[in-house]
């Protein structure tokens, strides 16, 4: 999950100068100078594909995804530790990708339709990967019936939590879902069916709204493929203590929420792989949501 953006650093970033002064009423003013230190990092989408079992329907394909980057270090964090691990962001989301991989792997029968795997970079720096992965995908991305999204999915809030940084922390049997209706009904029916159906997990929709003030919808990998008019669904645990903070370890994450979280994950994938027709696309994208 990224962070917003400020247009601050991006003017700081563009002009190396002063990005504001300020006129007071009485005619003193002040200017603000950021320096900024340019560093040019490559970086890569790591892609896999695995093969559906119907001879028509293995051109098309359930892309799944995940972003394997953090936020890095930072050497002025207060106390011994400055590297940012992100468990949670994304470490939960990466390592819950590699599972249904291995799960698909070691399944005896293939689904239908392939499935298409991207560990996405650069997410922390503004959805980087997965904006150049629609852009040059490495397949044919028309071909993508729909994208499943998990970008933290490990944390939970436990019982007598009063941190008020935790208030919106999803609980142990819950999980926030963002995007599965809005382009869709029958995306949206299959991944609530598949969950009701099997582990009934509290799918909690309230950041499912073109109108959410957090931003949810802009600040993960989803969104491009939204954008590239791919239906999506977004897993998501909610923001926590630990949020893009060094803290953010993996003694801390809920490995059994992760593994519900994934399996159901892996069963709405297999679900989607194996329909008839392809998830249609019912609704435009609200306007709200087609502007980052
Ligand atoms: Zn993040």
């Amino acid at each position: 999950m990224a962070g917003e953006s400020t247009d601050l650093a991006k003017i700081g970033a563009t002009t190396g100068g002063p990005v504001a002064s300020f006129a007071f009423a009485d005619s003193k003013t002040a200017s603000i100078s950021v320096v900024t230190d340019f560093d040019r990092v490559t970086t890569q989408n790591v892609v896999a594909l695995w093969e559906g079992s119907d001879p028509v329907l293995k051109n098309e394909m359930v892309a799944v995804g995940a972003h394997y980057d953090h936020v890095g270090t930072n050497p002025n964090a207060p106390g011994e530790d400055k590297i940012w691990n992100g468990a949670d962001d994304d470490g939960s989301g990466t390592v819950a990708v590699l599972s249904i991989a291995e799960a698909l792997a070691k399944a005896k029968v293939r689904p239908k339709r392939s499935i298409l795997f991207v560990w996405h970079a650069g997410e922390e720096k503004g959805l980087v990967g997965a904006d150049y992965f629609n852009k040059f995908p490495t397949v044919n991305i028309k071909n993508v019936i729909t994208q499943l999204n998990i970008d933290m999915i490990g944390r939970s809030k436990k019982e007598g939590d009063t941190n008020p940084k935790n208030k919106d922390l999803s609980g142990e049997n819950a999980i926030y879902v963002i995007g599965s209706e809005m382009m869709s009904s029958t995306l949206g029916a299959i991944t609530k069916g598949t969950n009701d159906a099997f582990l009934k997990m509290n799918y909690d929709y309230r950041y499912d709204d073109p109108k959410d003030t957090n931003r949810f919808f802009f600040r993960s990998d989803h969104f491009h493929y939204a954008q590239n008019g791919i239906p999506i669904v977004f897993w998501f645990d909610g923001v926590h203590e630990d949020y893009h903070q060094p803290t953010d370890h993996p003694d801390k994450i809920d490995y059994q929420k992760m593994e519900k979280v994934a399996r159901t994950i892996f069963l709405t994938m297999w679900e989607l792989s194996d329909l008839k027709e392809r998830p249609k696309i019912d609704k435009q994208l609200p306007p709200e949501l087609t502007q980052r």
